[in-house]
């Protein structure tokens, strides 16, 4: 027998929210990671809607949201000029419970799970390598190290590569990960500094292949600054300075650097791994795709693979799923990650774009465009569905039955927020569950009872009828909160036989 079921190999983002939510759902876990300590520097600063509306399965929306800042606008500049101001404190009011930016560096958000984590009595276990495993087939065996040198065998159910970019996970497996690597170097930076107006705000500063990004948030006078160092430097990343980075962008922005607190840089990649499964082992989060910081997608990416695999896992190891529900996992999350490579290689190529017609288009015509558009309601609130992965589904998933109204399944719930009746409460705990807007059948209700799936019923609105929704179907909800099955009949055969042709017991 496994000494644990799953062995996950790092604890940056990806990895301690699969350890959270492994943990809660009753799975033994050892999370390991090389490193001494979380991470020190910022990385990704937004987290975006769909992570919080997930985090309330674990009460963590609240402290995130408390920890974090809310961005009131970003701020488009170019050539020196404040060109735009994008509000973005409401932007989905009608789309999510969560319709704000919320700026919250990546080391302070590390800091915060691995304190959830350590309330759940799991510790990371620090400077401790992943050198080598073997998947036997019924278990994993991997070979550990510990920071005085001395060796651990361990054997585990399955293993969970959250090892980062440079995983040696995939590289054990042999996953390729074709892709590309962009020819500009980045750095990021926290800085101390004064005249930026609005000082409280975020800012883009387009320049003639030339961007930079400053977050404020919430610390007086302090900035993180993201942008591209300039081409003749880049040769030689390991000395330079702040110094070194492009400044036609930042001088346009008005802003008077008073210190630089840290300061870093690194390579962007936009590659997307051959396979998300490898028998016992799967790969989440940057060891399975990697993409430009334009959009501010990469660690939600990750944070929403671990939520999807988690439950799967969780269901198999309890004898509750055969073990090919864990194929949906590479079906459901490949097909995003490949979607979410092109699209932010799109913009990152227009912002990076040179010559003078991409200049002329970035500097002139882009926040003209932008403003304009961002005045239409409709608009705005289609950019904020994208970015912040609400529009998100899994349509074409072999988990995913059926069509009620506009809702099919593979859709995220539309959130509904009638008085009283927040179809979003019940969303926060992590099992499967059945929502009918309208009247619910009595042979319904005996099926829930009987098979313990609780049943929501919400007295029907026309909010319901505007948000999608068919009044007294049946949306089976996954215990990830996305619409398993929408059945206009309300069927309870239907949903009987969605459970015993896929091997699921309930
Ligand atoms: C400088 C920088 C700036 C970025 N800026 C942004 C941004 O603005 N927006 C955005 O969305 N994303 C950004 N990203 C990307 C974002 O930080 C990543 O998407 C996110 O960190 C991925 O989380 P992860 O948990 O999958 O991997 P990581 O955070 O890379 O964690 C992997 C962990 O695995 C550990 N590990 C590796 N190998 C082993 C081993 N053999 N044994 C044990 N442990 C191991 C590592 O020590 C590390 O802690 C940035 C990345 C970098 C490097």
């Amino acid at each position: 027998m496994a000494a644990t079921d799953i062995l996950i190999v790092g604890a940056g983002p990806t990895g301690l929210i699969l350890a959270l939510w492994l943990t809660r759902q009753g799975l033994a876990v050892r999370i390991i990671d090389k490193s001494s300590g979380p991470g020190e520097t910022s990385r990704a600063m937004a987290v975006q809607a769909r992570t919080l509306e997930l985090y309330r399965q674990l009460d963590l929306a609240a402290p995130v949201i408390e920890d974090g800042y809310k961005t009131p606008a970003m701020n488009m500049w170019a050539l020196g000029k404040r060109k735009a101001r994008i509000a973005l404190v409401d932007a989905g009011r009608e789309v999510s419970p969560y319709p704000f930016v919320l700026i919250y560096p990546q080391d302070h958000h590390e800091r915060l799970l691995v304190k959830q984590l350590q309330a759940l009595g799991v510790e990371v276990e620090r400077q401790t390598e992943l050198l080598s495993f073997d998947d036997g087939g019924d278990q994993i065996t991997a070979r550990l190290k510990h920071a005085q040198g001395d060796e651990e065998t361990l054997t585990a159910r399955y293993l969970a590569g959250c090892d980062g970019a440079r995983s040696l996970v995939r590289h054990q497996v042999g996953s390729g990960f074709e892709g590309g690597t962009y020819k500009q170097l980045f750095y990021v930076a926290d800085v101390s500094a004064s005249g930026l107006e609005p000082a409280d705000e975020a800012h883009v500063a387009l320049d003639q292949s030339e961007f930079v990004l400053v977050f404020f948030y919430g610390e007086a006078d302090r900035y993180r600054l993201i942008g591209i160092v300039r081409d003749e430097r880049a040769e030689h990343p390991e000395t330079l300075t702040f110094d070194d980075v492009g400044h036609a962008a930042i001088n346009g922005l008005n802003i008077k650097i008073n210190a630089v607190n840290w300061f870093s840089t690194y390579r962007v990649h936009h590659r997307v791994t051959d396979q998300f499964r490898w028998g016992r082992v799967f790969l989440l989060g940057d060891a399975a795709h990697v993409h430009s910081p334009v959009g501010g997608q990469g660690m939600n990416t990750g944070i929403l693979d671990a939520i999807n695999l988690a439950w799967k896992l969780a269901a198999v190891v309890k004898g509750q799923a055969t073990d090919t529900l864990l194929d949906s996992y590479q079906a459901e999350r490949q097909a995003f990650a490949q979607k979410l490579v092109e699209t932010t290689d799109r913009m990152f190529t227009f912002v990076t774009a040179q010559g003078s017609f991409a200049d002329f288009v970035r500097t002139r015509i882009a926040p003209v465009f932008a403003s304009v558009a961002y005045k239409n309601e409709n608009l705005r609130e289609y950019l904020f569905r994208m970015v912040s992965q609400t529009t998100l589904h899994y349509h074409e998933s072999p988990l995913s039955v059926g069509k009620a109204g506009d809702v099919r399944g593979g859709d995220r719930l539309p959130w509904v927020p009638v008085p009283g009746a927040d179809n979003y409460e019940p969303l926060s705990t992590i099992g499967w569950q059945v929502h009918v807007y309208g009247e619910a059948r009595a042979d319904l209700q005996a099926w829930s009872e009987q098979h313990r799936v609780p049943l929501h019923t919400f007295a029907w609105q026309p909010a319901h009828r505007q948000a999608g929704l068919c009044r007294d179907a049946a949306y089976l909800l996954r215990p990830d909160t996305y619409v398993a099955v929408a059945d206009p009949q309300a069927d309870v055969v239907a949903l009987g036989r969605y459970f015993s042709d896929r091997g699921f017991r309930v």
